[in-house]
């Protein structure tokens, strides 16, 4: 499809209609979205290493990343499949359900070209689940040891951990695992079914506790304000939280976006708190766009922050920190971010929108529309 619209572009023409499943804005600014799926790219091997010879990666470098790790850090990011055939309804479908992967030759190729050309140190995977197929990543990091490339590996995103086993554990901290986000979101085993995430909170435990007795540092995401979530539901993410080995967490506030699942629930659930719901500026902790939850506005606000003083309450959980953290010199610029946050004034402004000065205004209506 790529080539399809280059082909256009190069052509001279605007107009991008022949182009299936393709969202694109006509030379009047109109959003137009073309019917269709867009098709698949099957063979993930014979795409082309990204151009990052074309962008100024040490100004990359000096920016924050999704990673724990403060800047500067020499990385690149990588994203070696598509698709995740899980079902969680707040989750975007734009690579679709069935998942492809590159192999593991082609991945570990890209690595050390990177490594060879820019000097990197540390990989960033974007992946939406990495370790779908465990013999996938046995195969990688068998790769990386034989190729002796020695990279800081940084999960933020892929590793899903209900599913993670000791080989593959294993496996990943053998090829330079150091650092991982680890997606919990709710401990609430009932709306685990709502949002289809279904998530085996019991192995979610046995797979943080698998990355963590390796040192993985590892981090943990909740989402509160799920349509139908209540006071207890949010206790049962703080209490799993505190049952976890996970190191860190990071709570946000449930975001219902366009063309997603949860969109439809919230919207037949609570249309008054939909209607009219306003994205300007908007994001998951200082500018969360609504409560659609059953508790009070002020209540999720505490919930988002309990389960801070719960890691603080482990004296051993502290002393990991120290410990796992990638670079323990630097460990305080993280909870410098985090106090930044929990201290400002701003903290949490339910369904407020923010000044100009906060951030890019998103149009709802042109996302709706398209
Ligand atoms: S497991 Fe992750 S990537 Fe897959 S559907 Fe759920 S949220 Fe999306």
């Amino acid at each position: 499809m790529g080539e399809h619209v280059l082909r256009i572009w190069q052509e001279g023409s605007r107009d991008f209609s022949t182009v299936p499943g393709l969202v694109w804005r006509s030379a009047e600014g109109e959003c137009r979205t073309n019917p269709g799926p867009a098709p698949l790219i099957e063979d993930l091997d014979a795409l082309p290493f990204p151009a990052y010879d074309l962008i100024d990666l040490p100004s990359y470098w000096r920016l924050w990343s999704m990673s724990i790790m403060p800047p500067p850090r020499r990385y690149v990011s990588m994203f070696t499949s598509r698709g995740c055939p899980y079902r969680c309804i707040y989750c975007h479908e734009i690579f679709g359900k069935r998942f492809r992967a590159q192999s593991p030759e082609r991945i570990v190729d890209e690595l050390e070209h990177y490594v060879r050309t820019y000097g990197i140190k540390e990989v960033e995977f974007f992946d939406d689940i990495f370790n779908l197929h465990g013999r996938r990543v046995i195969e990688f990091s068998e790769l990386v040891q034989r190729r002796n490339l020695r990279v800081s590996i940084s999960f933020p995103n892929a590793l899903r951990a209900d599913i993670l086993t000791p080989e593959v554990a294993d496996a990943l901290v053998a090829a330079g695992t150091r650092e991982s986000a680890l997606a919990l979101e709710t401990g609430s085993p009932r709306i685990q079914e709502l949002i289809q995430k279904r998530l085996n909170i019991p192995k979610f435990l046995e797979g943080v506790a698998m990355l963590t007795d390796r040192r993985v540092f590892t981090w943990g995401f909740l989402m509160f304000g799920f349509p139908t979530e209540t006071e207890a539901d949010m206790q049962m993410t703080v209490d799993v939280v505190r049952k976890s080995k996970l190191h860190v967490v990071y709570p946000w506030v449930v975001t219902p976006y366009p063309k997603t699942k949860l969109f439809d629930v919230a919207t037949r659930l609570k249309p008054e708190k939909m209607a009219g719901l306003n994205y300007a500026g908007h994001d998951y902790v200082v500018y969360p766009c609504v409560n659609l939850s059953e508790v009070s506005d002020k209540m999720l606000k505490s919930y988002l922050f309990k389960s801070f003083p719960v890691l603080f309450a482990n004296p051993l959980r502290a002393l990991r920190i120290v410990r796992d953290f990638p670079r323990p010199w630097s460990v305080w610029r993280y909870w410098e971010g985090v106090l930044i946050t929990l201290t400002s004034k701003k903290a949490v402004q339910l369904g407020q929108a923010p000044s100009e000065t906060d951030g890019p205004v998103i149009n709802t209506e042109q996302i709706l529309k398209c």
